[in-house]
């Protein structure tokens, strides 16, 4: 057995000397960082498979896209931390019976591990390879995007989620002639009800882009896109967005248990079920105790939050729980959406505001008690209903649909 191996009770006694972590984005950025501001003082290695100094997600979408923001690099001094920043490395695979990555250079041991490979882009099933067919999840992504934009090209964009409407946005701010095709009957149908969805679909018409719901991609060929219904929209570029999976290909083999959508399964420490191997960020699934079920999470609160506890429990005696209340934005059309909490079908939903107008808030009561918020261009719903979601606290259902009373004051 190695020295460095001999100390593998991250779980146990004695803490690690050697950490891993796989995967360079938010993250793994975080983890490794939060392992130095909580006193860890082994080695910290960090795997990036991209090239790129580390850099965040959301801005590729938006600024950078748009050509406002040259790029979008953490302001993080990997050297000054004394973390072993290793970019271009992509890692083959875990032999966590041994506590060993394999990676193009050889073998690399550690003592506690952190998953932290995100979620890559769902593709179009017959697109791959296709020219003028675009994702959008790398700054190389948005880099092949800008010229695009610039170009003024006609563009289709397959899926009104989250992705397909900030990249509309951006295609109309540049003068681009955008159609969104959805095959679902509104935007967001994955993420928000129909009620709440509906006002949203009027802000493409608005911006000047145009949805089409019930729309299915039957191919792409040469400057067009084919529906399923036969008609032909023109398309000098199509960017896809219709969702991201968990990136755990590499975890083939190694015994590590994934879940129904290819996620590392984690525990409320955020453990895996390999000792010393713990995942974080848009790879991993957790059990909620707040809300009694297992979530994935694809935003990048998570990806903050989440490594603070994974830096805890390596380092730690006492296990840290990871029970977060989920937040998110997105930019759209003009307007900044948020939501925190997490709902169910069941939960009642009241309204403060109109909302065909430009600011206004969903809020979900359950047992008078408020459990998530959707803030149309309203932050300071946003930032007092995540305080009073994180409590719990019973609501006044009549003077929370008063949108000039601050919610903080609708409390039963
Ligand atoms: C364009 C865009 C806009 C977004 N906007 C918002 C927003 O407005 N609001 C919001 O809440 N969320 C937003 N998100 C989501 C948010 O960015 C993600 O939730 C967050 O980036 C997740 O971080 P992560 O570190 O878990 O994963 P990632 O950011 O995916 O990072 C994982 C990294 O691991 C690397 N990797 C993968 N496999 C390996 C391997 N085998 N070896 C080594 N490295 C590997 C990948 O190359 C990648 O760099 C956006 C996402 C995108 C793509």
């Amino acid at each position: 057995m190695s020295e460095q191996t001999q100390t593998q009770g991250t779980q146990g006694l004695s803490q690690p000397r050697r950490v891993v972590v796989v995967g360079a984005g938010m993250a793994g950025v975080q983890s490794a960082v939060a392992l130095r501001e909580q006193g860890f003082t082994g080695t910290v290695t960090l795997f990036g498979a991209e090239p790129h100094q580390p850099y965040d997600r959301p801005p590729l979408s938006k600024a950078v896209l748009l050509g406002k923001a040259e790029g979008s690099a953490f302001d993080v001094d990997f050297e000054a931390l004394g973390i072993e920043l290793l970019l271009g490395r992509e890692v083959l695979g875990v032999r966590a019976g041994e506590h060993e990555l394999d990676t193009p250079e050889g073998p690399v041991p550690y003592d506690a591990l952190v998953l932290a490979t995100g979620a890559e882009p769902i593709r179009l099933p017959g697109t791959e390879g296709v020219p003028g067919v675009h994702l959008l999840r790398t700054l190389d992504d948005t880099e092949r995007l800008r010229p695009v934009l610039a170009r003024q090209h006609d563009i289709v964009v397959v899926g009104a989620g989250w992705i397909g409407a900030e990249f509309a946005t951006a295609a109309r701010e540049a003068g681009c002639a955008v159609t969104v095709v959805e095959a679902a009957d509104r935007p967001l149908a994955g993420a928000l009800p129909a009620e709440v969805a509906a006002p949203m679909a009027a802000w493409y018409a608005d911006s000047g882009a145009s949805l089409r719901t019930h729309a299915r991609v039957a191919r792409v060929e040469p400057g067009a896109v084919v529906l399923d219904d036969g008609s032909r929209l023109p398309a000098g570029a199509v960017v896809v967005g219709i969702g991201a999976r968990p990136a755990t290909a590499w975890l083939a083999g190694s015994g590590i248990a994934l879940g129904d959508h290819r996620e590392v399964v984690a525990d409320d420490h955020l453990r895996t079920s390999a000792a010393d191997v713990y995942a974080v960020g848009d790879c991993a699934s957790f059990p909620s105790g707040r809300y009694g079920r297992r979530l994935l999470v694809h935003h990048w609160d998570n990806a903050l939050q989440g490594p603070r506890t994974v830096a805890a429990n390596i380092i730690g005696e006492t296990p840290a729980v990871y029970d977060p209340v989920p937040y998110f934005w997105s930019e759209q059309f003009g307007r900044f959406v948020q939501y925190v909490g997490h709902h169910q079908s069941a939960d009642t939903t009241l309204w403060r505001g109109d909302p065909s107008g430009p600011a206004w808030t969903v809020c979900w009561l359950r047992e008078g008690r408020l459990v998530a918020l959707l803030a149309v261009g309203r932050p300071r719903d946003l930032a007092q209903g995540r305080r009073l979601v994180e409590a719990g606290t019973l609501m006044d259902a009549e003077a929370l649909t008063d949108p000039s009373r601050p919610l903080k004051a609708a409390t039963a």
